[in-house]
Order: structure tokens, then sequence, then C-alpha cells
């Protein structure tokens, strides 16, 4: 016998009509390349998707036809992402930070047929453009423009397109597990692998990522994406602010910390997402701007490590909670994310502070385990260190265009992350599987030896590597930005005193201008390896 109720497929295209009827007037605030700030709707979004969807079927695209975007967060992407999934195509974020050859490799391996550019973009695609045989149509994000027109051979425009269709289109009715979007990852090692993601899986990590203790943005949150909608579809926030019906704001190309305190301000953000750098631009703008960003509440941060140092700013200077969350490409992304429970309201603000440092807890609808190098399960005490393993009903299965499930045989996803898990369920982690440093047969954490060295005011930024070493195999060099100059080596060293087991005190420090970022703003470890790895020999 079965249950006697309603089957409706879980689609993205009843994710923005459910915003479009009744959230209409909620504002979309769009920062566009020009850096003018544009006030739409869900309604006009939702119009638009439809129209953009008539507008590719025009075009005679087929079912599941990926379709690429090179675009910054703005309100046609936003449209894009709803219109291209909606239809039944898929929409494909591409990370414009990456070289042309990367680009040619992704968009040839996802055989885009259809790509929408920002103007910002032009000058790049044009150059990749006789390199890319199986693209159809090149579409600027935008109205028509002479320019762009001469720079690439049969440009569309996508005002133009839209300006042709009615915004009565009827959605099809799509299998829940059509895909929906693809993202490749970021590939340090080896060619980069794309996720293919479903309508089911991304509505199930809507709906479960945004619970009380997931990201909990409701419809009275204005919603600041910093976090680019090319990595991991902006961690699902266009979604998940869709089906709640949140106001958005989208700040285009400007990140730096004085556009986002401006945009903080003008738009009254009350929660915003992005990486670590991303904060740390943000904080060093408000000390030199004096503001205090009143309206924001929250801040979730994510993609790689949080300096602990920022909990404690944010919460005493500017009344900021700060949210730790854990992810990644494969996990559509969010896999944990740190809320305390009952039990932890009477702490302190420091012992509370502690407690959410780490990346805290999956949600329902994902499960975690770490385990040894043989895949057994190791226990979950909050010292054991393993290799973190997922599995859920939004995590990858497959690579995009392999055979081979990327699982193990009972089903999880090696995350290549090495992690603890305490009794409570709260997961920290300790490194990348490849960068953890290996000292005469013990682990030590290159993220514990980073924050030791952000906790000492006169360092801007901090990465940890493993150096070879004659004696111990690896052994820990800190490589390190300052912000006051007068800093030595022997001072930051002595630093490390009663805060980590003398052995694991770096044997040297290199100062150095800039850190290598890639193209989500994480410190390229492998570069930093590539220069300083040899340095102990
Ligand atoms: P990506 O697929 O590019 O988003 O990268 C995912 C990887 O980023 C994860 O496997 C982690 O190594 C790292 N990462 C993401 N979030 C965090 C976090 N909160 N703390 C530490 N590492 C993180």
């Amino acid at each position: 016998m079965l249950g006697k109720m309603m089957t409706q497929p879980l689609t993205i295209s009843a994710l923005i009509e459910h915003a479009g009827k009744y959230h209409h007037d909620t504002i979309v605030s769009s920062v566009e390349t020009t850096g003018e700030i544009e006030h739409s709707n869900w309604g006009t979004v939702a119009g638009n998707a439809r129209r953009l969807a008539a507008a590719l079927d025009r075009l005679g695209l087929s079912q599941g036809t990926r379709c690429g975007t090179i675009a910054w967060n703005n309100r046609r992407h936003l449209e894009i992402y709803f219109g291209v999934a909606g239809a039944g195509y898929v929409c494909h974020t591409l990370n414009p930070r990456l070289k042309p050859e990367q680009l040619i490799y992704i968009i040839d391996h996802a055989e885009d047929e259809v790509l929408f550019i920002d103007a910002t973009f032009v000058p790049a695609v044009a150059k990749l453009r006789a390199h890319l045989p199986k693209l159809r149509h090149v579409v600027l994000m935008g109205p028509p423009n002479d320019e762009a027109a001469a720079a690439i051979e049969g440009l569309l425009f996508y005002d133009t397109l839209l300006e042709a269709e009615s915004d009565t289109y009827i959605w099809p009715q799509l299998d829940e597990n059509t895909p929906s979007s693809l993202c490749y990852t970021s590939g340090t090692t080896g060619n980069p692998k794309g996720v293919l993601y479903s309508h089911r899986s991304t509505v199930l990590h809507t709906l479960g990522g945004n619970q009380p203790d997931g990201l909990a943005v409701a419809a009275r949150d204005s919603v600041l994406a910093v976090v680019p909608m090319f990595h991991v579809n902006a961690w699902g926030v266009p979604y998940i602010a869709a089906s709640v019906g949140a106001k958005l704001v989208l700040p285009g190309p400007n990140l730096d910390g004085e556009s986002l305190v401006r945009l903080i301000e003008t738009e009254e953000v009350t929660l915003a997402l992005g990486v670590p750098t991303i904060w740390m631009g943000l904080l060093q703008a408000l000390a030199k701007t004096g503001s205090k960003i009143p309206s924001l509440e929250r801040t979730v941060v994510g993609g790689s490590a949080l300096p602990t140092i920022m909990i404690p700013t944010f919460r005493d200077t500017y009344g900021v909670e700060l949210i730790h969350a854990w992810g990644m490409t494969e996990t559509s992304p969010l896999g944990t994310l740190n809320q305390l429970l009952q039990k932890h309201q009477t702490l302190s603000d420091a012992e509370k502070g502690a407690i959410r440092e780490g990346q805290g807890r999956p949600p329902f609808g994902v499960e975690l385990r770490i385990v040894d190098e043989a895949g057994a399960p190791l226990a979950e005490d909050g010292n054991t260190q393993g290799n973190l393993q997922i599995r859920g009903h939004w995590i990858v299965d497959t690579y995009f265009g392999q055979e081979q499930p990327a699982l193990t045989k009972d089903g999880w996803f090696d995350t290549g992350d090495v992690a603890t898990i305490d009794p409570d369920g709260y997961m920290i982690i300790r490194d990348r599987s490849k960068d953890i440093i290996k000292s005469g047969g013990e682990w030590i954490s290159t993220v514990e030896l980073e924050n030791v060295a952000m906790s000492h005011p006169g360092v801007a930024q901090a990465a940890a590597i493993a150096a070879r070493h004659p004696k111990w195999d690896e052994r820990p060099v800190l490589v390190v930005v300052k912000s006051d100059d007068t800093l030595t080596e022997v001072e930051l060293l002595k630093h490390y005193d009663g805060k980590v087991a003398s052995w694991q005190v770096p044997d040297a420090v290199v100062f150095v201008d800039a850190l290598p970022l890639g193209g989500t703003g994480k410190v390229q470890k492998n570069k930093l390896r590539e220069s300083y790895g040899e340095m102990l020999l």
C-alpha cells in the first residue's frame, strides 16, 4: 500500500513561482557592471526567468543542454539560474578568474552550447571564441552594444531576447531528477571535475540548509550574497532566498571592503555570506571608515577555515554573530553549520565562541563520519582525527562525464579533509589531507598553526605548509604577510610558547608581500610548497 498524498516533483521552477507569486514586490538589488545599483523585485525576476526559458526554447536547445555563465552576482545571472534550469536546461556557472586554457577545457568538457557573459568579459571571451567549436550562442547579459557585437561574431543580447517573449510561459513538468546546474571543482591536482546537481538535490538542499540551525534565512531578511554565483551556486543562497522571499542583494563586481560597507548600509543588509578573506577586507574597511553597520545581524563564513580572532571582533565591536559553515562543490555545498545547542545557552561569550570556532554540525539530510586509512569508522570523541566522509540527499554520486561512482564501497563520499567529530556531532576540520604536515609519523594541523599566527597583532595573513625534512620527513614552515613591519621571525615563533606542543612549533618563518589565492579566495598551498617546500633540505 502507498500513502494517499499528492506527489509533486521537487523542481526549481516551483521555487521561482513561489517567490514571484507570494513575494512579488520584495526587492532584488543588483550592482551592475557599471557600478550602479538597480532595484528590481522577485515578481520581475520570475517574469524574466519565464521569458528567458521561452527564448531558449526558441533557440531550439534540447533538454539537458548546458548553458554556461561567466558573470558576477547580478539580477540577470539570477534570472538565468531559474530560467535555464526551469526550462529543463543546465546552468553551468564558470569561474572568470580561471586561466583561458582552464576555461576552454571546462567549457569543452561540459559541452556548453550557450554562454551568457557580463560586459566585463567580452574581451576575454572574444579571444576564447575560436577555441570553442561546440559553443553555438554567446549572449551578452545586457542591452544591445555595438562594440561588443563587433568583438564577438553572432553575439546575442539578453535584453533583446527577453523583449521578444511574453511572461506567460508555462514551465515544463520535469522529473525531479533532471539535472539543473553544473559546477566544476577547483582542481588543484589534476583536471577539474564537474558536479551535476539535480532539481531534487537542489530543492532538498534549499529546505535542509535553511532550517533554523542552518542559514535560517527569513522573509524579513536582507541577504547579501558576497559568495560568487560561480562558487557552488553561491552556496545555494539564490534558491534559499527565493524559497522564503527574502530581499536579495547581489554585489556585482565590487567586493572590496569599502564597497561592501556601503552596500550593507544602503540595502540594510541583515545577513551576509562569504569567504574569510572577504570579511578580513570588511573589518579593515570598517576600522578605516568608522562605520558600525548596525543593520547586520549575522555573517556566514565558509570556504576555508575561519580565523578564530574574527568571532570576538565581529561580536564585540559590531554586534554581528558569525556562523561558521563547511562544505564543498561535491556537497552542494552545505555540509555543516555551527549553531549552539540548548545546553550551551548559559555558557559565557568566550566559551560559546570556542565552540563556534569549529565547522559545526550537519543539518538533517546529511551525515558525517571519520575513518582511518583502511576505511574503518573512528571514534567521535573530539580528539581522534580521521578522513572525513559524508553522505546525504545533496551529495555527489558520480562526477559529470564519468562512469564510476565517486563513492566508497559502502556509499560514502570521501571529502579529502581530515577532521575530528565530538560526541555532540560538532566537526572540526584539522586540514586538507594533502596539506596536513606529517612530522616523524605525527600529524600537525596547519589550521592550528595558522590560527596561532593570526592571533599575533603583527600578522595580516598566515599559511602553514609542510616542508620536506631530512630527519622528520616533513616539518612546518610558516609563510606570513605582516601588518607590522617590525615583526621578526624570533618574536613570532616565541608567540607559539604554551599554545601548541613544542615539537609542533614551525621550523621557519618566511615573510612575503602576499599569499597566492585561487579563484575562490583560498590560499594555494601547492604553490607555496613549490616555492618553500625544499627550504629545510
Ligand atoms: P570547494 O569545492 O572549492 O568549495 O572546496 C571545498 C574545500 O574547501 C573543503 O573540502 C575544505 O577543504 C575547504 N573548506 C570549505 N569550508 C571550510 C571551512 N569552513 N573550514 C575549513 N576548510 C573549509
